[in-house]
């Protein structure tokens, strides 16, 4: 059974909480592809080549450590910009998404660019003082000692970066729900969205 959801947003709306409950309830596969952007990001910053870096990553590259950092992440959502970058990482995440068994991928441009056909489209979303609060807190709890207004002015640039970008901007596809976790708890997040991938299932 090949099954696709395709999860996109911006940076700490909860996409990867709401894509990995998701993943468990249907006993499917997960993939954050920000990893891959991540892990292309932390070669560049040990002085690799971005191009090189995305056409020689491997799936081990994924489990390197430092990847959830603040710095990490403005390199990543850098790379992410050039399109040979994006191109190398397609087949990847294509083959990730056919797998049997069912497949959540979470990301930018999974339901407009690299699974336009999945059945289950979803844009997860929340205010960016909402999104940067969140983001700062878990940063403080990995012993990151950066103030709330750097994380929110951060999290807007890379907003801005990744929407504006000319090659798979982040964007809601048309047939997607968009599901906003401002107001919401994880539990409400998560019962809004098998609420809807059961729907998308029958
Ligand atoms: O999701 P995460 O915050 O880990 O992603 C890091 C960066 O990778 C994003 O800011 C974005 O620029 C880039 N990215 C992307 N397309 C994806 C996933 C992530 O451009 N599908």
């Amino acid at each position: 059974m090949m099954f696709t959801v395709a999860i996109d947003g911006p940076a700490a709306a909860g996409k990867g909480t709401i894509s990995k409950a998701v993943a468990a309830h249907y006993g499917f596969a997960h993939l954050d592809t920000g990893l891959l952007y991540r892990a292309v990001g932390a070669k560049v910053l040990a002085g690799a080549d971005p191009v090189v870096a995305a056409q020689t990553l491997q799936s081990s590259d994924l489990n390197t450590a430092d990847l959830r950092t603040h710095d990490v992440a403005q390199v990543a959502s850098q790379v992410a910009v050039n399109a040979a970058v994006r191109d190398a990482l397609v087949t990847f995440q294509r083959d990730f998404a056919r797998r049997d068994g069912g497949a959540v991928l979470d990301g930018r441009d999974i339901g407009t660019v690299i699974c336009p056909d999945a059945p289950a489209k979803l844009f997860v979303t929340a205010s960016a003082e909402c999104r940067a609060a969140r983001r700062h807190k878990e940063l403080r709890e990995r012993g990151d000692d950066i103030s709330a207004d750097q994380v929110l002015a951060d999290v807007i640039a890379r907003d801005k970066r990744d929407a504006e970008r000319a090659t798979a901007p982040m964007l809601a596809a048309d047939d997607a729900i968009v599901i906003d976790t401002s107001d919401m708890t994880i539990a409400q997040a998560v019962a809004a969205a098998v609420a809807y991938i059961d729907v998308r299932r029958t």
